[in-house]
């Protein structure tokens, strides 16, 4: 790992990770310069030894760069950077390198942070001291030393902070699936996408675990490292690993929990439990406590969030469903028929998931944002369709078209930034127009 006392480092981006990572690296010793293209930072909780630029990216001198994950791999200044010989250096990774518990990383296109947090929760519920961070939430150089060695940490770790890793290694590493999306990041180039996901195995040592999604295709394709043990999980009967029978989670063909003691719905929940209990048997945790942490596992918000029951309507709210893979999986786990309310921003993904598991389920779908058009075109007039200029609009046509002892539900199959500031304002938006109908 790099030395840090006294290595002239620099950070781009000071939103919150690049805050995160430049204390961290100031703690370290590191003549640390945070540098962010916009002016007029707010820069609380920065560390006074960091130097700060704005009005653009720097290197003044540094060899070694800590690129935010918003920095696209082909962004100009970034390419030249790397062409001048300059190291990157992933926050993720940073903060990995000084982790003195084992690390369970988890990434994948859909399932990341509730699988996270079902980390969190088996682990807790085993006694040990957590730290639940990385693209969940607080960033992991933030969190990292919380814990001593018999903690254990769960990261969610996404493709945008996973590509730029020069070495990162985790105890487990978790992927939950890939899936079509961030086309525009990787220039849509899916392969570079999936590439950015595997990098989560490539450190792992001997000893180390990867958790595997068995039925997907790309995921089980993957390669791990000489004496790294791959734990396979989904959908069917199997007689090692984690698997489904008739309803139950299974390990090694063994039956330990039914879905109906999984608080939150849906085959999709199924398997991200699976994961949490394989990284956890990894890390040694024994399992009647990891099934009590899942048994009173809370599901996250705007992850099929139920908002509220109105004339014998259930309204749930799915914001977080930003591509059709996501949206499909949350609109799979929901009783036919349906009313669903979906759009966003344009990010020209296939819709073919979500149309699937629409036709012949919804009675009615409400058509938002700049998707709408093509998503119309791609339902093909198999399901009833209508347009809505603005979400208080959508649920007063949804609640037009929903009957008694059916549900409506928000599952954009989109990005939010169309006309919000992210899934969870998109999300808050919808609860309060929801809120606001009559009895
Ligand atoms: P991420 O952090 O990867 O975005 P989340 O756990 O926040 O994943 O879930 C986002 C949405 O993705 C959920 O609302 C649900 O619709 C869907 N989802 C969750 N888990 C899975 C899974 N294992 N496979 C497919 N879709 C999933």
């Amino acid at each position: 790992m790099i030395a840090w006392d006294g290595r002239r480092v620099a950070v781009w981006g000071a939103a919150r990770s690049g805050v995160a990572a430049a204390n961290l690296l100031a703690d370290l010793g590191a003549k640390v310069i945070l540098s962010d293209p916009r002016t007029g930072l707010d820069l609380a909780g920065l560390d006074p030894r960091v130097a700060v630029r704005g009005g653009g990216n720097v290197l003044e001198g540094a060899t070694v760069l800590v690129p935010s994950p918003g920095i696209p791999p082909h962004t100009p200044a970034l390419k030249a950077a790397r062409a001048a010989g300059v190291t990157l250096v992933s926050e993720i990774e940073l903060a990995a390198s000084v982790a003195r518990a084992p690390i369970v990383a988890i990434t994948g296109t859909d399932g990341k942070s509730t699988t996270t947090e079902m980390v969190g929760a088996v682990a807790r519920a085993a006694g040990r001291p957590v730290v639940v961070a990385g693209n969940i939430g607080d960033p992991l150089s933030a969190r990292v030393r919380d814990v001593g060695p018999n903690g254990i940490i769960a990261a969610e770790v996404s493709a945008f902070q996973l590509w730029s890793c020069g070495r990162f290694v985790p105890r487990v590493a978790i992927i939950t699936n890939v899936a079509e999306d961030h086309a525009e990041y990787f220039l849509g180039d899916a392969a570079a996408y999936a590439a950015a996901k595997a990098r989560v195995l490539a450190d792992l040592q001997p000893g180390g675990v990867a958790v595997l999604r068995a039925d997907d295709p790309i995921v089980a394709a993957f390669p791990t490292p000489p004496g790294v043990r791959r734990v396979l999980f989904g959908a069917e009967r199997r007689p090692a690993g984690w698997g489904v029978d008739d309803g139950w989670i299974t390990g090694d063909g063994t039956r330990f929990l039914h879905a109906d003691e999984l608080p939150v719905p849906g085959a999709h929940n199924l398997y991200n439990a699976q994961a949490a209990l394989a990284a956890g048997q990894a890390l040694g945790l024994p399992l009647p406590a990891m099934l009590d942490g899942l048994r009173t596992f809370r599901g996250l918000p705007h992850r099929l969030q139920p908002v509220r029951v109105r004339r014998g309507i259930t309204w749930y709210d799915d914001s977080k469903a930003t591509n059709p893979h996501a949206a499909a999986a949350g609109l799979r786990a929901l009783t036919a028929p349906f009313t669903v309310i979906t759009g966003g921003y344009e990010k020209g993904l296939d819709l073919k998931p979500f149309v699937d598991a629409v036709v012949g389920r919804a009675r009615h779908v409400v058509l938002t944002g700049p998707t709408a058009d093509r998503t119309e075109r791609a339902l093909g007039g198999h399901v009833p369709t209508s347009h809505a200029a603005d979400m208080a609009d959508a649920v007063r046509q949804a609640a037009e078209h929903a009957r008694e002892g059916e549900s409506v539900v928000l599952s954009p199959a989109a990005s939010s930034f169309d006309a919000y500031r992210s899934y969870s304002h998109r999300g808050q938006v919808f609860q309060q127009a929801v809120a606001a109908l009559p009895d």
